[in-house]
């Protein structure tokens, strides 16, 4: 058994070596076969991998040349555009020059232009005289004189004969009536449009701007159209004049708009404009735009000086700036709710005082230009005169936002070298000019006509004084021409509105006004005379 176990065993180990051999072959087999599918699907793969590489190499080489023909396109076009830059600066270099030059060609021009427009304005006379008849209106047919029932009051008298005269046919009862013409600068007769009438105005805002004072001033009795001339038509019931009747607007709108519409085209804040509104009532002077402390408008009595350089000035006179013509109106509007007015028996409304609204336009003016922006004498003197240089408190408050930004030493200077030049348009709606006798008035209403009168005939004795070109002109005989002094006398621009009631009810009075305006334009006449008008010189 024991030999017979050990050979079994030797048999068991062989039957397991031969197993053993049997299963390594096996193996071997599958792993051939395995490897033999391997290699070649590797192969397979390197074939599809290999034409896969090609085919991107070739899309490759496609992409790039496309790629390089656009940056070639690209750095074409950049060349192209570069000389088209060069010659851009070129041009822009040559554009520069000759802005420079047409600059300096055109201030000369604008002082030729200045000097001309001026040298019109005087030879049409610093002190002209238009006269505009209005229209017959319904409530010239009440009665007038107690005396004088039978005569028709509302017959028409007075007429436009032309464009410069008027033609008064003067009546009394037993006498022939006789024809009397009086010639003006300009005669508008009881059609012509608030349009036209401003359209003769216009020019002297010109000069206003061009550094002169400039005064308009209606003058006529009560119920002659002076408020309607200056102003427009007045609403139903209320001082306030109707601003939205755009073309019924008299000369005080039009010109405000007239201002703004020439500042708009002066470089932007170089030109600001400051309002002020007075009445002068019997001999006083009322500043209608004065709040009290709960910023209600309330009349406040104010004087009249005269400053060291022998200005007319009105202390602690309210101006408020206003920075279009609407801003202006309404202004305007809610100072003339507090006129003083007395119901005389002319008509309701007649206003018993003077009104004044004035414009104060300050121009800045930059110190190089000094020389250039106001060649003439009288202005660079005008100039030279003022002294400091204070913006108004909108102006100061836009500059201190901005004075972050502005605080390198050219600006610096620059702004020390700015001047201010002011210049004053005064637009006046004259109390009525009628006698005591005519109103019918008495007591309190008496005392305001006859300050009325003295106001007026102080006007005339101004204006009588500048004829004669007398050493003194007697302004401060009342509040009225001291106010105006400024903008009546020396080279300021003066233009008086004569208004007239065409009605026979009316003759004495137009007769009156008629008189005054003819006497005001011997002031002109004698100016004319004794006046060498400024001949431009070469350089200008
Ligand atoms: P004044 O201010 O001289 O007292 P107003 O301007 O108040 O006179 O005018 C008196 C009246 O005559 C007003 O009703 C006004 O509307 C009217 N009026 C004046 N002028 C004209 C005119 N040219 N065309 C039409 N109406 C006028
Ligand atoms: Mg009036």
């Amino acid at each position: 058994y024991q030999g017979l176990a050990g050979r079994s065993t030797y048999e068991v180990l062989q039957l397991y070596a031969a197993h053993g051999q049997q299963v390594k072959f096996q193996r071997s087999s599958v792993v051939t076969q395995l490897h033999g599918a391997i290699k070649k699907r590797l192969k397979q793969d390197l074939k599809s991998l290999h034409s896969l590489a090609l085919e991107l190499s070739k899309d490759f080489q496609r992409q790039s040349k496309t790629c390089l023909y656009q940056v070639l396109a690209a750095v074409q076009g950049i060349q192209l555009q570069n000389e088209a830059m060069q010659m851009f600066q070129i041009k822009a270099f040559d554009l520069e020059q000759s802005l420079q030059e047409v600059t300096e060609r055109y201030e000369k021009e604008k002082q030729k232009r200045k000097a001309l427009h001026n040298s019109l304005i005087e030879l049409r006379g610093n002190i002209r005289v238009h006269c505009r008849i209005r229209p017959l209106l319904p409530f010239d047919d009440a009665a007038g004189h107690s005396q004088d029932r039978q005569r028709n009051f509302s017959e028409k008298v007075a007429y436009a004969a032309d464009d410069e005269t008027v033609l008064v046919k003067c009546s009394r009862p037993g006498h022939a009536s006789v024809n009397k013409t009086f010639q003006f600068e300009r005669v508008y007769n009881d059609l012509e449009s608030q349009d036209a009438v401003f359209s003769d105005v216009a020019p002297l805002l010109t000069s206003l701007l061009d550094g002169y004072n400039v005064c308009i001033m209606a003058y006529g009795q009560t119920g002659s159209g002076k408020t309607y001339t200056m102003l427009g038509p007045q609403l139903e019931g209320n001082l306030a004049f109707a601003i939205e009747e755009e073309s019924e607007l008299g000369i005080i709108p039009r010109a405000t708009q007239e201002v703004f519409r020439l500042i708009s085209e002066k470089p932007p804040g170089s030109y600001w404009v400051e309002v002020s509104v007075v009445e002068v009532y019997n001999n006083e002077i009322f500043d209608l735009l004065a709040k009290d402390s709960c910023g209600k408008v309330f009349g406040v009595k104010r004087d009249v000086v005269t400053t060291r350089e022998g200005k007319s000035d009105v202390p602690l006179l309210t101006h408020e700036t206003v920075e279009n013509a609407s801003e202006f109106l309404h202004l305007v509007n809610k100072g003339l709710q507090l006129r003083v007015t007395h119901p005389t028996l002319v008509h309701a409304h007649s206003s018993r005082s003077h009104l004044v609204v004035t414009l104060t336009i300050t121009t800045v003016v930059f110190g190089d230009n000094f020389g250039t922006l106001w060649e003439d004498e009288q202005s660079s003197q005008r100039l030279n005169k003022e002294a400091s240089f204070t913006f108004p408190q909108k102006m100061r408050d836009n500059k201190s936002t901005s004075s972050s930004r502005a605080s390198s030493p050219v600006q610096l200077e620059a702004t020390e070298k700015m001047k201010q030049v002011k210049t004053r348009l005064q637009l006046v709606d004259l109390a009525g000019s009628e006698c005591v006798g005519m109103s019918g008035v008495t007591g309190a209403a008496l005392r305001e006509t006859s300050f009325i009168n003295r106001s007026l005939s102080a006007l005339a004795d101004v204006l009588g004084a500048i004829a004669e070109q007398r050493a003194h002109i007697p302004y401060r005989n009342s509040k009225l021409t001291h106010l105006l002094q400024d903008s009546v006398g020396g080279d300021a621009k003066l233009l008086v509105m004569l208004c007239i009631s065409p009605g026979q009810k009316y003759l004495t009075e137009s007769m009156q006004s008629l008189g005054f305006g003819t006497r005001a334009r011997q002031v002109q006449r004698g100016q004319a005379k004794k006046k060498n008008f400024p001949v431009l010189s070469k350089g200008k």
